[in-house]
């Protein structure tokens, strides 16, 4: 009855799943991930060429701290080519994230989302694995 609007602790971190063509974009799904791991302190997820999860798309995901929010999404704006990215919150249900929450960068793809629970523990940013040394 006197539910407020979510607050943004809710949010523990980011993913950016960067989708691609393993036939036709996967090199600038590479240029993008080069360019990215040289501009940002963030998680580059491994090649899954074959669709996994929920995802209807070969993908990468990225994971990213909240204060990267500002920079890097513009920045993915601006450089995402021809390619899908979904950037969702990770917060308590990741179903309700990847399905009611997230943003798209360029074409939206299917998402089935049934295949991912309505409860896990929060996700915080992984330790990053990237050494940038440019400026986005
Ligand atoms: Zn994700």
């Amino acid at each position: 009855m006197t539910d407020g609007p979510r607050g943004i602790g809710e949010i523990a971190s980011y993913h950016a799943h960067v989708y691609y063509d393993p036939a036709t974009s996967r090199g600038e799904a590479e240029r993008l991930r080069t360019w990215m791991g040289e501009r940002f302190l963030v998680t580059l997820g491994r090649w899954h060429d074959v669709k996994v999860g929920p995802h209807d798309q070969a993908m990468y995901q990225v994971a990213f701290a909240a204060e990267l929010f500002p920079t890097l999404v513009p920045w993915l704006m601006l450089n995402h080519g021809s390619l899908s990215i979904l950037v969702h919150p990770n917060t308590t249900n990741p179903r309700r994230d990847h399905r009611d929450d997230p943003l798209w960068i360029g074409m939206p793809l299917a998402v089935h989302a049934d295949k991912l629970p309505e409860e896990a523990e929060m996700e915080q940013a992984p330790a990053p694995n990237t050494s940038p040394t440019l400026r986005p």
